[in-house]
């Protein structure tokens, strides 16, 4: 069955048409600028030439039509009518308290995205504005909501809830959410697969360590607790967002420097981490460089994302009483051996042992540590976008 997978970003569309049954992708691309001067799209069709249209996009609409005229398209298309696609699977990022799976989209379901846009403002009017100009473009077929919030659902209130009054969580929901669930999912159960263990007797931590980056204690095959928060703010240091901080910071800058909580808001989220503490670059690869050539800000950086790493796997041991499987994912765990190297020397305490030929391998499934190691430790890819494809087929078969 072909699932096509939509993400929506606020100016891009991402897209995957993938083959359930085969697990395979038919065609992938990317509408970006939309809205913009300069919209693109780049259509990657498995087997056949890459397509790029320059061409206006003045909206997702457009960019939707576009899609749709590339995957029928006689040269570059991969399939010949569009009742050959049997359900869209729309990625999205909020979903609040209400969503533990994914739903078929209908209109009270838009309302809780619309609703859980103040959790999400860059993310779920996005989605919302793509599902809908999908819907226009394929409306005879079944449109599922997989949300990134989903799987951290089964946190209990002790790890989900912020120690500030209780009300603000009774009457505006304020409480932890966490981000990258499809992610999550997705690796623990590729652990699962690999390592053999009991699902139903399973500690398994991952560790997605991307651009935006969060860890998930996964216990019984159960998120118990995630690093990221009410936003994707919270928790370790990344590309450019800050990760955890005391709120103290915040007032000291504020009356410093006469910024007010949007700009101290965008200083965090688009300023900090890795950019802002080395001054060089959001990119784990450009910041490794300057730190490899002795820049001392670089080297902070670097240093300082992975104690905050191994500071929470730590954490994470503690409140599943143990650990079986460490698992590495996203662009920095999935491909760099080094940083995945100097996280687990903070964790020999848990008898940990790396396997030298294996610690290096980049973008494939491996374990990366010695048969004899107590706690195994793998690299895993993750796949976002195929778990969409298959949690839209699960529902829509159910
Ligand atoms: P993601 O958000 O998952 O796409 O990850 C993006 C991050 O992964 C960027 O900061 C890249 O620097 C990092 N990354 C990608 N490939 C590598 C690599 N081979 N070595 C180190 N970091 C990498």
């Amino acid at each position: 069955m072909n699932i096509l997978v939509i993400n929506c970003g606020s100016s891009s569309l991402k897209y995957q048409l993938i083959d359930t049954n085969s697990k395979s992708v038919l065609a992938k691309g990317l509408c970006e600028r939309i809205g913009i001067e300069g919209s693109k799209l780049t259509h990657e069709p498995v087997g056949k030439d890459e397509l790029i249209v320059e061409k206006p996009m003045k909206d997702h609409q457009v960019a939707v039509d576009m899609v749709m005229k590339a995957l029928l398209d006689a040269q570059y298309g991969v399939i010949k009518d569009i009742s050959e696609i049997s359900a869209v699977g729309h990625r999205v990022v909020h979903g609040s308290k209400y969503y533990s799976d994914p739903v078929q989209i209908n209109e009270d379901v838009k309302k809780v995205i619309k609703d859980s846009s103040d959790f999400s403002p860059l993310h779920n009017p996005a989605n919302l504005i793509g599902i809908e100009a999908c819907e226009k473009a394929m409306p005879n077929i079944p449109h599922v909501a997989v949300f990134d919030t989903a799987f951290h659902q089964t946190m209990p209130e002790k790890a989900f809830i912020y120690a500030i009054p209780y009300e603000y969580y009774e009457k505006y929901n304020i409480r932890r959410y966490g981000f990258h669930g499809t992610s999550h999912s997705y690796v623990s159960k590729k652990v699962l697969e690999l390592s053999g263990l009991d699902p139903n007797n399973s500690k398994i931590i991952v560790a997605h360590l991307g651009n935006g980056a969060s860890i998930t204690a996964v216990q019984n095959g159960k998120c118990v607790d995630t690093s990221m928060g009410l936003t994707p703010l919270e928790g370790l240091i990344m590309g450019t967002r800050s990760g955890d901080i005391d709120a103290g910071v915040l007032q000291y800058i504020a009356h410093k420097e006469g910024m007010d909580i949007d700009e101290l808001l965008n200083m965090l989220n688009k300023k900090s981490g890795m950019l802002g503490l080395s001054g060089i670059s959001s990119d784990f690869r450009d910041v490794r460089k300057a730190a490899d050539e002795g820049n001392h800000r670089a080297e902070v950086a670097s240093e300082a994302f992975v104690y905050r790493v191994a500071k929470y796997i730590g954490s994470y041991v503690a409140a599943m009483n143990g650990v079986d499987a460490i698992a590495f994912t996203a662009g920095v765990g999935e491909n760099d051996g080094a940083k995945r190297a100097e996280i687990c020397e903070y964790l020999g305490y848990l008898g940990i042992q790396l396997d030298d030929k294996q610690i290096n391998v980049r973008g494939e499934e491996a374990l990366i540590s010695t048969p004899d190691s107590k706690v195994k430790v793998y690299a895993i890819p993750t796949n976002e976008e195929l778990s969409i494809a298959q949690q839209t087929f699960a529902l829509i078969n159910k």
